[in-house]
């Protein structure tokens, strides 16, 4: 009489039903984590989530003791594991959460046929990583949708099931083998950003309350200001389920209000892109919409890019910010990214590859998807609209002040000047140490309409 709960993307006790429904399966519970080869070996393991894993798998453990019970981890290949594990404890249950990408999708697989091959069962549980199960809204005649706004008039209908609170009480069997919680350092190789987040459900939990006390109302008016750093900053706590995105919708409806409103739509773009990549898996790497798009070569400028000495000051700081803190805002995310891929006309996969490198929130579906978004491949209905990194930085950042955060250069230059160190007269240009434009902005702009045959 003995169920395991296999923690993926739910690292947290509060409404979780794939705990809640091991717990219910089951007198015994075997609460388990499998830090799994596979994940590394497709290139995913990388310092910042690794850091943040590491906190968020400790707070569990600690958060499962305080009930009674502890976290069990294992390494190796998750399917491999969850078998062994399950056979060792007599479990005649696995529960899991269903998940979109191919990856999440084969996991699911395996681990259903190699545990029907021992006459156990594989219970997989919706909502879990998104409010709405990505197979729940289908349009007549289509696989998902591919078009934003339709897709949420019927999200936004769809009803929610009730949040569950944390359990009391977790009794897991004994004689259960587990190896210690891992550090950062055991789960990736290389250095972390030096101003990642806390990871993990408390911290989650603590960072929620005060978004909604402080930061939810004013939402729809400041979610677009750089400097102003107005968003609720929840997404890495989205993205390994130390939150529950059902809760979340939940508390903001209750609220109510211009700003919940404006959040609740932002949710529905991550469960949007999620269910356009449990459709089409391969979004992950290739075009959405294929449009025989020949991006350019040009390593130096993509290096550039990465750096954030393009030159341009807004896609600088934006790109700095990254490598500092593992998150972008927003809008940063949108221009540098539609620098990338528009303005230099350099392939979008090489530009997603660097944001899932450090971004502490990188999640296949909402990364690549908005990747595509902007590049003109995905799900946009304008795919040739070409954000002007000038007319970007004074819309959102008119008084300069995410430049002079994030680049530390041109801190020194008043008003407008700082956005367009290039018409500083040259010995001021000089004194800078700031690198020249990488690209003029006519002749991008000339290229890439070329390139899609506009002209
Ligand atoms: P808030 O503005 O407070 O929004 C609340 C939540 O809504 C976010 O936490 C997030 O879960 C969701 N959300 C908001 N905007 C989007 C969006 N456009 N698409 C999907 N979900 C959204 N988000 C990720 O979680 N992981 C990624 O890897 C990722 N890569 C991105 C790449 C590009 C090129 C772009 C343009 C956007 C990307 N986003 C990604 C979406 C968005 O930028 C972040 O979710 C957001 O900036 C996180 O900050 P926040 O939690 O303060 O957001």
């Amino acid at each position: 009489d003995v169920s395991i709960a296999l923690f993926t993307s739910d690292l947290r006790l509060h409404d979780n039903p794939v705990l809640g429904g091991a717990l219910r399966a089951a007198r015994r519970t075997v609460p388990l984590f499998v830090v799994d080869s596979g994940v590394a070996a497709a290139g995913f393991a990388v310092p910042n989530r690794a850091a943040f894993l590491a906190d968020a798998l400790a707070g569990l453990d600690e958060a499962l003791r305080e009930r009674g019970g502890r976290l069990v981890i294992r390494r190796g290949d998750v399917v491999e594991e969850t078998c062994r594990v399950a056979a060792e404890a007599g479990a005649g249950e696995v529960h899991l959460a269903g998940d979109v990408s191919g990856f999440a999708q084969r996991r699911e697989e395996r681990l259903r046929a190699a545990l029907e091959a021992d006459g156990r069962g594989l219970r997989v549980h919706d909502a879990v990583v998104t409010a709405v199960a990505p197979g729940a809204l289908v349009p007549a005649g289509k696989d998902h949708f591919a078009v934003f706004t339709p897709y949420f008039r019927r999200w936004s209908a769809e009803s929610l099931r009730t949040v569950t609170p944390p359990p009391r009480a977790v009794h897991v069997p004994p004689g259960v083998r587990s190896e210690p919680l891992p550090d950062a350092g055991s789960l990736a190789r290389g250095r972390p950003s030096p101003a990642l987040p806390e990871g993990g459900e408390r911290e989650g939990r603590r960072r929620l309350e005060a978004w909604r006390r402080d930061g939810l109302a004013g939402y729809a008016d400041r979610h677009d200001d750089l400097p102003g750093d107005a968003t609720s900053r929840l997404s890495p706590y989205l993205h390994f389920g130390c939150l529950s995105p059902v809760e979340l919708v939940t508390r903001a409806r209750q609220a109510g209000g211009e700003g919940a409103e404006a959040f609740v739509r932002q949710l529905a773009w991550r469960d949007f892109h999620h269910q356009l990549l449990a459709a089409r898996p391969r979004a992950a790497a290739h075009d959405y919409r294929t449009r025989h798009d020949r991006w350019r070569e040009a390593p130096e400028e993509l290096a550039a890019w990465r750096a954030g000495r393009t030159g341009y000051p807004v896609v600088d700081a934006a790109m700095r910010q990254l490598a500092h803190e593992g998150w972008m805002h927003n809008r940063a995310r949108l221009l540098a990214a539609s620098f990338l891929t528009k303005t230099l006309y350099l392939d979008w996969r090489a530009g997603a590859r660097h944001y899932l490198d450090l971004l502490v929130d990188g999640d296949v579906a909402n990364n690549q998807l908005n990747w595509q978004w902007v590049a003109g491949t995905g799900s946009d209905t304008r795919p040739n609209r070409v954000l002007s990194p000038l007319a970007q930085a004074r819309r959102f950042d008119p008084s300069g002040a995410y430049v002079r955060r994030w680049v530390p250069e041109l801190a020194g230059l008043e008003g407008r000047a700082v956005h367009e160190p290039w018409r500083l007269p040259d010995r001021e240009r000089r004194r800078l140490a700031y690198p020249e434009p990488v690209v003029d902005l006519t002749d991008a702009l000339a290229r890439f309409r070329r390139a899609r045959g506009l002209e």
